[in-house]
């Protein structure tokens, strides 16, 4: 059974051999969640019939739904099935966790939705409540994309999901055919319509993968978390690094921005004494400037505030609000600027797999 949520126009054409006219019918009364039992406007029946018996629209199990009381940010903790797979039973077992945000963005009534690609994730970063969970299973195509159905369809008249990024559990370019295959889906004008100039794949650096997604997605911006750009702290945070260096994840960035025209969005997570330091902002200054004299674009660094995963087990600290901006001030200095990335909803637990982790 094909889950029809997760299907591009295309792929509903070639799977049930109808027309892409029809497809796009179809697929459009999926998004807009249209009884698929009631006649549709020039498809005609056999070919409704055809998707009917081949397919399926299956749900997401809402566990459980936490409103920041500071702001619009919203929390949602899924479960899957257990396989995710199309034409699986949604009750074959308890199934695993993951978690979707909803971020509201600078102006009012925009969100941005931060998806998971992955229940778990094998990379393990020390900073990452995800990491700990070790991997469980790659998200499907149809589980990608109905998390932002689900946020859009909270949304009250004149709300609307502005964007997408791939920052939520699991590494995107781990999952790769899943996730451009979904990120098609979410861009498609007859599905979820999303301008791919708001989507947004994050990656702790997997080379191969960046170059696949200039390729394949060239409108689609790349973020990469960084952990430290000192190579033997960034080692230490992200064993990633001992496969792919920063230099080479960095050289795969910059192909990425000379054949996207796009400048990557660099995450890093300050943490107390570990990558906060004034080497540590001298070092991220030099890799900034080096990036932009070879990639022709600046990339947009975002410093992001670290929370704490649990007090006992947890080894980091969250930096203060004054080395943090002594941090910034320093790359100011150096000529590079900063944003300060959205941090708001920290009452429900903000960093990325932290409301999994807790349950
Ligand atoms: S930061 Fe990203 S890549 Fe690293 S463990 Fe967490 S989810 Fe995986």
């Amino acid at each position: 059974m094909l889950a029809l949520q997760g299907a591009t126009p295309v792929a509903l054409a070639e799977a049930f051999a109808i027309s892409l006219a029809e497809a796009r019918k179809i697929v459009s009364a999926v998004h807009r969640q249209k009884d698929l039992r009631e006649p549709l406007a020039e498809v005609r029946r056999v070919s409704l019939d055809r998707v009917r018996a081949g397919g399926h629209v299956p749900e997401l199990t809402l566990v459980r739904e936490e409103a920041s009381q500071l702001d619009p940010f919203r929390k949602l903790l899924f479960r899957a099935a257990q396989t995710g797979r199309a034409g699986s039973a949604v009750d074959d077992g308890p199934g695993e966790l993951f978690e979707t945000v909803r971020i509201p963005l600078e102006r009012a009534g925009r969100f941005s939705v931060c998806v998971s690609s992955q229940i778990g994730c094998a990379l393990a970063c020390a900073f990452c409540a995800t990491g700990r969970l070790g991997l469980r299973r790659n998200l499907e195509i149809w589980e990608i994309v109905e998390q932002v159905r689900w946020v859009r369809r909270g949304l009250r008249a004149g709300e609307r999901v502005h964007g997408v990024v791939f920052q939520g559990m699991g590494e995107p370019l781990a999952n790769l055919d899943r996730v451009i295959e979904a990120i098609r889906v979410l861009c498609d004008p007859s599905a979820q319509a999303i301008d791919a100039r708001a989507i947004t794949v994050c990656t702790s650096g997997l080379p191969s993968g960046i170059r696949r997604l200039a390729r394949e997605l060239p409108k689609v911006r790349l973020g990469l978390s960084l952990g430290s750009a000192i190579t033997e702290v960034r080692r230490n945070l992200m064993p990633i690094d001992d496969t792919f260096s920063l230099d080479a994840v960095l050289d795969a960035a910059v192909e990425h921005a000379q054949t996207t025209g796009l400048s990557p969005m660099w995450a890093m997570t300050l943490l107390q004494g570990i990558n906060d330091g004034e080497a540590h902002a001298h070092a991220l200054a030099d890799r900034a400037l080096d990036f932009a004299k070879r990639a022709g674009v600046r990339p947009r660094l975002s410093i992001l505030a670290y929370n704490q995963i649990d007090t006992e087990a947890d080894p980091f600290v969250r930096t203060s609000l004054d080395r943090e901006e002594q941090f910034r001030e320093t790359m100011r200095q150096r000529g590079v600027f900063t944003h300060k990335r959205y941090s708001g909803g920290s009452d429900v637990a903000a960093a990325c797999g932290q409301l999994a982790a807790r349950m």
